[in-house]
């Protein structure tokens, strides 16, 4: 089924007494939205967050996991460690780590197989840098960041993925796609799946969309057809834009 979500990705920020002080802030704001909301704060702090979020409507996500169930993998995390401290969802493939990290289609491609297993929910990004949308490739990359990560899964797994497109252009800088960019794009990523998998798969999928979404554009950007919330880094860190934009629902 089809969602509205509205997910922040906390990335590096915010130590212990700073993740319970915004959560304190973010359990002031209204209980009631019209969308799933998630936060993502990082991994050291994630059962600290789940304890403190259990008795609302937010769920604590994580950033990254790694794909091998347990072993010599110093400092990485698995996701039956995320099981154990509540956490059900886990963001792969962000820019941020493809970019500083390394990470691969092929990582991913492994890293999602994992989370599946575990009954993770992934939220799977992907998006073109700027010199492919200036070269018109946005289309055939993206295109190929989902096929190479996803497409060797069977139709049933889709229903526990969710995709967010972040053009790298516009995370952390201010700079958004335009409605119509993220709604062309949107609509060209549902176009794939339906090719793949057929309409139902492409139909219930929750494509949500990522790049310097704030609470004065976020209306415009969920009001498209193929847009179905949003991945927000920087205004997630505040309690108020954040519900504004979940507001914006
Ligand atoms: C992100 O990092 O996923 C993101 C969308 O960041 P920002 O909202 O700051 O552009």
């Amino acid at each position: 089924m089809r969602k509205n979500i509205v997910a922040g990705n906390w990335k590096m920020n915010n130590d212990l007494p700073q993740t319970e002080a915004l959560i304190t802030d973010l359990l002031k704001q209204t209980k009631t939205s019209n969308a799933e909301v998630m936060i993502a704060p990082t991994a050291v702090n994630l059962y600290q967050a789940f304890n403190a979020t259990r008795a609302s409507n937010i769920e604590v996500i994580a950033q990254n996991m790694h794909f091998a169930d347990n072993g010599a993998y110093t400092g990485e995390i698995s996701a039956a460690m995320l099981k154990s401290v509540g956490v059900n969802t886990v963001i792969l493939g962000h820019s941020e780590r493809r970019a500083y990290f390394n990470e691969t289609d092929e990582l991913l491609a492994k890293k999602v197989d994992a989370a599946l297993k575990n009954d993770l929910r992934v939220i799977f990004c992907f998006g073109e840098e700027l010199a492919d949308r200036k070269a018109g490739n946005e289309e055939k990359v993206v295109e190929s960041q989902i096929k190479n990560a996803l497409f060797h899964l069977e139709a049933s797994a889709f229903k526990n993925i969710v995709l967010a497109y972040e053009p790298v252009w516009a995370i952390g800088t201010g700079e958004t796609a335009s409605p119509e960019q993220a709604q062309d794009m949107h609509k060209y990523i549902r176009k794939t799946l339906n090719n793949k998998y057929g309409s139902q798969v492409a139909n219930d999928m929750t494509i949500l969309y990522g790049g310097s979404v704030k609470p004065n554009n976020a209306k415009e950007i969920f009001s498209k057809p193929d847009v179905d919330g949003g991945l927000i880094g920087g205004a997630a860190l505040n309690a108020e834009d954040f519900y504004a934009i979940i507001n914006a629902f």
